[in-house]
């Protein structure tokens, strides 16, 4: 299974607004793993980006990607 990143923004609809967290989702899909929806075009990036500590993630979603690859 594939996945990447997807943002949540703090202001979403704004295109310049902050990131406020990314989420895990599989890859194209909208559906965070923590359940939350996220829109279609927020930015993505690769998950390689997970754990670099360069970026905010979403605890949810990194107690289930963990799970999920190993
Ligand atoms: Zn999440």
């Amino acid at each position: 299974m594939e996945h990447e990143l997807r943002a949540e923004y703090e202001e979403p609809g704004r295109p310049d607004a902050e990131v406020r967290v990314w989420h895990v989702v599989r890859e194209h899909g909208t559906t965070a793993m923590c359940g939350r929806e996220l829109s279609p075009t927020a930015a993505t990036r690769p998950a390689d980006a997970w754990g670099t500590g360069e970026v905010r993630m979403c605890h949810s979603c990194g107690a289930l990607f963990l799970r999920e690859v190993p």
